[in-house]
């Protein structure tokens, strides 16, 4: 195991592996810390197949963004630690007695050596299910290489596409290049799904991700285009974070993804009241067939 932590692209170095250590700037130490769990059915329709997304929802976070509507956990690290052996139970749960479709990790990479040795002894007995990296975008090539094992669907933000948006809102230097490195390494190796999340104020971000993402990588890669954003926390006093996204800006996205050719995915209905999700395209089929 690695003795520094350099899981993340902050790459902080800290010692916080062995009991006694001390903790990362994302506040994570020698166990994995875990806020709940359970089959979640919020997630895009392939994640939630018939059976529902098993969630393990981690606490602690590489990014820290001033709106987070999970800053309980997220922030200040609200859950409990739980041994190996624990996570491992946590795992067969999910798998034997909720009959989940897949192990949907939410922001896992603070304890991605845990979560592989706890699957280990479920492996061994022959239970095993897709494993979804659940992040905000923010990881390192070299870490999602060395995990891949724990990537079969990745389930990735595009959020900013300017650093000093990210430094400002998400305290994440480095996150466009990080977060585009992360996505291309996806689409080449794991089924892939990229959420676009609009935020107040900064659809331009949102639409030069999809100019990036369709020249760059591919207009077929299946994107989810978000209007959910609640003001929350922080945000709450930190304009322009402090509204909601307004119904031009969300309608500039949408239209760009369209001009853009994407095809494959989903848009999210602009109205609290219609959360659905619409197919992007025609080329999804009754089957939800984006996979790669
Ligand atoms: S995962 Fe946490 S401890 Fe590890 S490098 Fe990133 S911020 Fe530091």
């Amino acid at each position: 195991m690695t003795c520094l932590c350099e899981l993340c692209p902050r790459r902080c170095r800290a010692d916080r592996f062995r009991e006694g250590g001390a903790p990362g700037w994302c506040g994570a130490l020698d166990r994995p810390r875990v806020f709940r769990w359970g089959p979640h059915f919020g997630e895009e329709p392939p994640i939630v197949g018939e059976r529902g997304s098993g969630c393990v929802f981690f606490s602690r976070c590489t990014m820290k963004c001033l709106y987070c509507q999970n800053s309980p956990w997220s922030w200040r690290g609200k859950g409990e630690d739980r041994t190996i052996a624990e996570l491992t139970e946590i795992f067969r749960d999910l798998a034997v007695k909720d009959r989940v479709e897949n192990w949907n990790l939410v922001s896992p990479t603070p304890y991605l050596p845990f979560i592989r040795e706890a699957v280990k002894p479920l492996a061994d007995e022959g239970i095993r299910l897709p494993f979804v990296w659940n992040s905000s975008g923010y990881e390192r090539v070299e870490t999602l290489e060395e995990y891949r094992d724990l990537c079969d669907w990745a389930l990735f933000d595009l959020r900013y596409s300017d650093d000093r948006t990210s430094r400002e809102a998400s305290a994440a230097p480095g996150y466009v290049a990080a977060s585009r490195a992360a996505v291309k390494w996806a689409w080449a190796n794991a089924k892939t799904i990229v959420r676009i999340l609009v935020l107040p104020g900064h659809a331009d971000e949102a639409i030069e991700n999809l100019a990036w993402l369709a020249t760059e990588v591919s207009n077929e890669v299946p994107v989810s285009v978000m209007a959910q954003y609640t003001p929350a926390y922080m945000g709450l006093e930190t304009p322009p974070f402090d509204r909601s996204v307004a119904e031009d800006e969300y309608e500039s996205v949408t239209e760009a993804a369209a001009d853009f050719g994407f095809e494959n995915g989903w848009i999210q209905g602009f109205e609290a009241s219609d959360p659905k999700l619409a197919l992007l395209g025609e080329n999804m089929g009754s089957d939800h067939g984006v996979v790669k």
